[in-house]
């Protein structure tokens, strides 16, 4: 043999190998890890000498193959030889199959039939049951793969619905904390529970039943707490109404009580009789006046008014004549100043009046037109005329004056007025004349 041809032999013979190899796959699970490995070392192109090892193993479990049927099931084998082999492998089949609860009798009997080595017509009837058994719990199986999944879809949405509820339970700003733990443990446990079930359960009516009792539990628990919540909101609620009508109630108290205050203010700063402010008021204003003219220094007098011999008119027309007249003067003092000028009863028979923006000199001008309208007026009692007039006293605000220093000068310059004849007005003129 020359050595192109033996190369071609060997060429041949490495194509042969890999048709067989080939040919082989799938064929027996024991060959399978050997042509997985030649497989590997073909790809990185491996040569026949190189494989040899492979492919002696090859042979060897082929050769262990063809022994191990040759054994089971010889060409020598009797019917009977082969009726145990079938019924063996059946009872092998029946033993290593999950059985569900359900058919768990009915796989005992088949095996008790199977060990009973039937006769050869009745083997047919235990093969067809056997595989009928096994179609029925294939059937089984997958109806029950389908339950399974639609259940736990089923329980999926469920727990999505406790959880959002327990959640919004658990949320709640009211609940104590105590509360919202001791939820959280029972509705914890309760999961719990429901995961040992879905390990525990052998067949799903024993999970759903299971499962079931833990979600009642669950939402139960959860109405309860939402029960008790709904419960201490309304108490809250009716707490909070309460305390908005104590709280009204005290407010409109006050209100009265600040409009009381209020009327009490004014009846304590009026005089009743005249209806002008009194005394009280005439110091208010007093002072905020002689602060403003302290701020702004713009000229600010003040006149004083006394009726001239009073005493006459409640002597000769009696007192109620005299309040008539009270009454009288100061609505014509009033009526007869500016808006800006302030008119209150001092005492007695006797007015202040406040002139802000207004010097000595023109004070006296506008007390003497007051003055001339008073004793003009005509005043009369039950028809018979009396005599009115008024004598009045001014001093305007001077440098560094307290408010009460000008109304003593004021006076002074009433009683010059008094002392002059009376029925007219003056100003005050210290001892430089000014
Ligand atoms: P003169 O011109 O010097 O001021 O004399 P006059 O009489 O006005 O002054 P006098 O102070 O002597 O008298 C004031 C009188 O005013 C005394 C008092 O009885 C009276 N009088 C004071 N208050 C009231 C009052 O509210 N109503 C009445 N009817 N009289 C009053
Ligand atoms: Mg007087
Ligand atoms: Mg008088």
């Amino acid at each position: 043999m020359n050595n192109s041809s033996s190369v071609e032999q060997e060429k041949l013979l490495y194509k042969l190998v890999i048709q067989f190899l080939i040919f082989c796959q799938g064929s027996h699970k024991l060959l399978e890890p050997h042509l997985l490995r030649i497989g590997k070392r073909l790809k990185t192109g491996a040569s026949l000498s190189e494989l040899a090892p492979e492919l002696q193993a090859v042979s060897k479990t082929l050769l262990h193959i063809s022994k191990q049927s040759e054994q089971n099931v010889g060409p020598e084998d009797s019917p009977q030889q082969q009726n145990d082999y079938l019924l063996q492998r059946i009872d092998e089949l029946l033993l290593n199959t999950a059985v569900p609860m359900r058919f768990q009798q009915q796989k005992a009997r088949l095996r008790q039939r199977v060990k009973a080595n039937p006769d050869p017509q009745s083997l047919n009837k235990v093969i067809d049951s056997a595989v009928a058994l096994l179609l029925d719990i294939k059937e089984y199986a997958v109806a029950e793969q389908k339950g399974i999944d639609g259940f736990l879809s089923n329980l999926t949405d469920q727990l999505g619905e406790i959880e959002q509820h327990a959640e919004i339970v658990g949320q709640s700003a009211r609940l104590t904390l105590d509360h919202r733990d001791q939820l959280n443990a029972q509705i914890n446990f309760e999961l719990s529970n429901i995961k040992d079930s879905t390990h525990q359960a052998k067949e799903l009516a024993s999970l759903k039943n299971m499962t079931g009792e833990h979600l009642d539990r669950l939402m139960l628990q959860l109405v309860e707490q939402k029960q008790m919540e709904d419960e201490r909101q309304r108490q809250a609620q009716q707490q909070i109404s309460l305390m908005t009508e104590k709280l009204q109630a005290l407010e409109t108290e006050t209100e009265t009580l600040r409009t009381k205050l209020k009327i009490e203010h004014d009846r304590a700063l009026c005089d009743v009789l005249t209806g002008l402010p009194n005394r009280l008021a005439y110091k208010d204003r007093v002072e905020m006046e002689a602060n403003r003219w302290k701020r702004y220094r713009e000229p600010l007098s003040l006149a004083i008014w006394d009726i001239d011999f009073f005493k006459n008119i409640n002597n000769s027309y009696g007192h109620k004549a005299g309040d008539k007249t009270l009454a009288l003067v100061g609505q014509l003092l009033l009526n007869n100043c500016r808006a800006t000028d302030f008119v209150a009863r001092y005492g007695g028979e006797e007015f202040v009046m406040l002139m802000p923006n207004t010097p000595a000199p023109r004070a006296l001008e506008m007390a003497e037109n007051i003055r001339d309208m008073i004793e003009h007026c005509g005043f009369n009692y039950n028809g018979e005329s009396i005599s009115l007039t008024l004598s009045c006293g001014i001093c305007e605000f001077t440098s560094h004056d307290q408010h009460d220093d000008v109304f003593v000068r004021a006076d002074q310059a009433l009683y010059q007025a008094k002392q002059a004849g009376r029925n007219q007005c003056a100003v005050f003129i210290n001892e430089m004349g000014l």
